[in-house]
Order: C-alpha cells, then structure tokens, then sequence
C-alpha cells in the first residue's frame, strides 16, 4: 500500500555533534506540537530525517506547510511510501514527479539506500525508475547536471520514500536549544520581527509589553496579543507579561527635563525587563531597535539605556531597514495587526522634541530626579501574564510569588 507523508529534512542539527539527538528529540515534539491542531499525526525518526505520518495515510498540503514553519526545519517534502518493489516505487515516482508543481522540462533520479538489505544498488535503481519515468513523461530530458527537478527514491529498511518535490522550511534552530530570552514588545512592526528572527535560532521568548493603562486603554495589550497569536506557528512563546505603565511615565514626566522623558521611560523597562529575565531564568533581552530609526535610537541614546542592564542585549533588526522589517511582518503575518493604531507607553507623554544624542552626566543627573528604585520594585510587582499554549518547551517560573517575595522584599 502506498501512503503519503512529510518528510523533514534538517542541516544545522547535523553540525552540531554530540547534541545531535537532543537537537532531534526538541525538533520532533515542536513539530508534533505545531500538529496537534490537525488530524492525528505521528512523529518518528528514521535515518537523518523526521517523518510525519497522518492517520489517515494520505498527509495534507497543509501538514507540511505548518511544519515548514517550525524553527530547524530545512526542506519539507510530501513523499509516497511504497514497499521496497519494483513496480511499486515506480508507480510511486510516477505519481510524484506528476505532482510537481513548477513547471519543468528535465529530471533526474537519485536513488538511496540506507540500513536495508535490498539486493538491487543504486545505479540499477536510478536506471529502473529513470526508463520509467522515461516512459511516462516522453517529453522530457534526463539531465545529470542541474536537472529541473530531481526524484528521490530512498529505500529505508522495507520502505521506500519517493519525492519530487520539496518546499523551503523556515530554517534556524528548534526553540528550546538557545535558552531563553526576554523580548521588549510593543505592537509596532520591528519587535514581533525581533522576536521571531531570535526565536528562529532557537531560544524560546518571553515578550513583555509596557501599556499605557491606566492613562490609556488597553488596545495595545490586546494586539499584543494577537501578535503572539499570529506568531503561533512558529511555537517561541509561552508566556507573556504585561506592564501597567501609565502612572509611573506620569511621575517620570513630571520630574525630568522634557526632553530626557523617553530616555528615563526606556531605562525603567530595560530594568523592568531584567527582573523577569532573573525571574524567568532568561539568559539576554532582545529589541526591535534599528539604528537611528527614531530619536531613541541613536548610538547615544542606545548607549544610555543599555548601561542599566548587565545581561547581553540582542538587537536582531539594528542594521535592518524599515522596508526588509514590513516585509518579514507580511510573511510572518503580523503586518496587518501591527498597522492598527494603539495608543501605549510609548505614545504617552511624549516630549515635542525628544533628546536624540544624550549626555551621560545629564541622563544620570535626571535619573536621580525621582525614586526608580521604588518604582522599578512596584512595577515588578504589579506584573500581569497571558500565558499561550505555543511552546512546548516554556517552563514558568516556579513558585512566581515566592520568587517575587525574593526579588522585592517590600512587596507584599
Ligand atoms: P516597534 O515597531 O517594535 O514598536 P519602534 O520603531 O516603534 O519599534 P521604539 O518605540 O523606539 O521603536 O522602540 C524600540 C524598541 O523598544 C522596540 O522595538 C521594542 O523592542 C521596545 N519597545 C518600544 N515600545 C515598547 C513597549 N510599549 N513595550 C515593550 N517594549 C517596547
Ligand atoms: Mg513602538
């Protein structure tokens, strides 16, 4: 009986020596999550690949788009699986190479075989399949350098696996093999981009937003929201936390020079964001900071916020341009949501002509303007959390409220 599956094919993992099984494993319970939507699906390993099974014996387009989508996946293909005979794996190439759905004028056959004892070798199954192919399709050319289309028959113990075609995967690294890090997310274009691009390779992302609540609604919180949604396929959150901002930018607005503002707002969030990174046993924080995209981000200003955190911050987009950024939005899918207007923190009390290259003695001078101790504390304390059932490898903190006694001694 032949069958239809999805075939995962992986690269990076293989570089990756000893890890190599603890890469794999990771890569087989994303993509068995990434599933559970869909009709039950299993998920094995059989010789350098992934196989994904539908129960139905016939795997969906669908199946192998949502696991192109899955961080470490390479290449997906729908291949047949026929038994190890002739006619079989013949009929199966047929159908396959018929299935292709660029157009194409030449192909070539590439036989394998691993852990079988089939007595035929390759070269004799390339000829077979090859006059086969031959026979069905008498318009077209073999060509043995740079064919359209190259049908693969690899013979896996009693099986054969035949594929014509192959789909891009999104590349990078399973999420849960990089650790963990903790993303500054607002609902603009540039940090669900960051988000992803660091999630990609493998870390697992806890984005937490700044709200302008209660001076502002909750709109931006709530696309927030759906950004994470939308970045479901991906599966690189498991939870994130929400920072009622407002009053605090009110009494940061009233104390420093206008102009100095943004920079203190920004501080208070990297050093907010660096408690949940202790919190949460994240290992950096990430932004979707672009250089001299706006007043904030100027290598001064940059310069002024970074110096109140001692953890690695990542900045993925710094050398990006807005365009490449809204495009990865589209293909990602957050374009749309992060194109509605929210008012939030960032929004709030915004000076008329913001600092864009900063002094240090100025900014240290306004900082002592105000009790960011007091306030870095509270806001530590007053977090809020969404947990989403994305990622199978996110662990919460144990005991949140035990850690926070830990972490503030003055709260509660
Ligand atoms: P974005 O499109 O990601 O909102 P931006 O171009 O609006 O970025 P800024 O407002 O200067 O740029 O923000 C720079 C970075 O600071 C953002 O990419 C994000 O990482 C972080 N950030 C900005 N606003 C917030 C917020 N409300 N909550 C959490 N992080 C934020
Ligand atoms: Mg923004």
């Amino acid at each position: 009986m032949t069958e239809r599956v999805c075939l995962v094919h992986y690269h990076e993992i293989g570089l990756k020596g000893k890890n190599r099984s603890t890469f794999e494993n990771r890569l087989l319970a994303n993509i068995a999550h990434a599933l559970r939507g869909q009709t039950a699906s299993r998920v094995k390993r059989i010789s350098g690949h992934l196989l994904v099974e539908d129960e139905s014996g016939f795997a969906q387009d669908s199946m192998a788009r949502a696991i192109a989508r899955v961080p470490g996946v390479a290449r997906v293909s729908l291949a047949y699986r026929c038994p190890l005979d002739e006619q079989s794996y013949c009929e199966a190439a047929v159908r396959a190479l018929g299935e292709v759905q660029t157009p194409w004028q030449s192909f070539k056959v590439h036989a394998r075989r691993s852990s079988t004892n089939y007595e035929k070798h390759t070269l004799e199954m390339n000829q077979i399949v090859g006059a086969a192919l031959c026979a069905a399709f008498p318009t077209k050319k073999v060509l043995m350098h740079g064919p359209d289309i190259q049908v693969i028959v690899h013979a896996v113990q009693g099986d054969v696996y035949v594929y014509a075609d192959t789909g891009p995967g999104v590349g990078g690294l399973p999420v849960g093999t990089a650790g963990k890090v903790v993303s500054l997310f607002s609902s603009g274009f540039d940090s669900p981009v960051a988000t992803w691009m660091v999630g990609r390779r493998g870390a697992i992302c806890v984005p937490v937003h700044f709200s302008g609540r209660p001076m502002t609604s909750d709109s931006s919180e709530w696309l927030c929201q759906d950004l994470v949604e939308a970045l479901a396929p991906s599966g690189i959150v498991g939870r994130m936390y929400v920072v009622p901002f407002g009053e605090k930018q009110r009494e940061i607005s009233l104390a420093v020079p206008q102009s100095l503002r943004v920079i203190m707002y920004r501080r208070v969030m990297f050093a907010v964001a660096e408690r949940i990174a202790h919190m949460e046993g994240a290992k950096a924080l990430v932004t979707g900071e672009s250089l001299g995209q706006v007043a904030s981000q100027t290598l001064e200003n940059i310069a002024v916020v970074n110096e109140m955190v001692s953890l690695p911050v990542l900045r993925p987009l710094i050398g990006s341009d807005k365009q490449e950024i809204m495009r990865r939005a589209e293909e990602l899918g957050t374009f749309e949501i992060s194109s509605q207007d929210a008012p939030d923190c960032c929004t709030l009390f915004m000076p008329r002509r913001p600092e864009t290259h900063a002094r240090p003695d100025q900014v240290r001078e306004a900082w002592g303007l105000f009790d960011h101790d007091a306030m870095i504390d509270e806001l530590v304390g007053a977090l809020e959390y969404v947990d989403f059932d994305q990622c199978p490898s996110y662990k919460p903190p144990r005991m949140l409220r035990a850690r926070h006694r830990e972490l503030l001694p003055a709260y509660e």
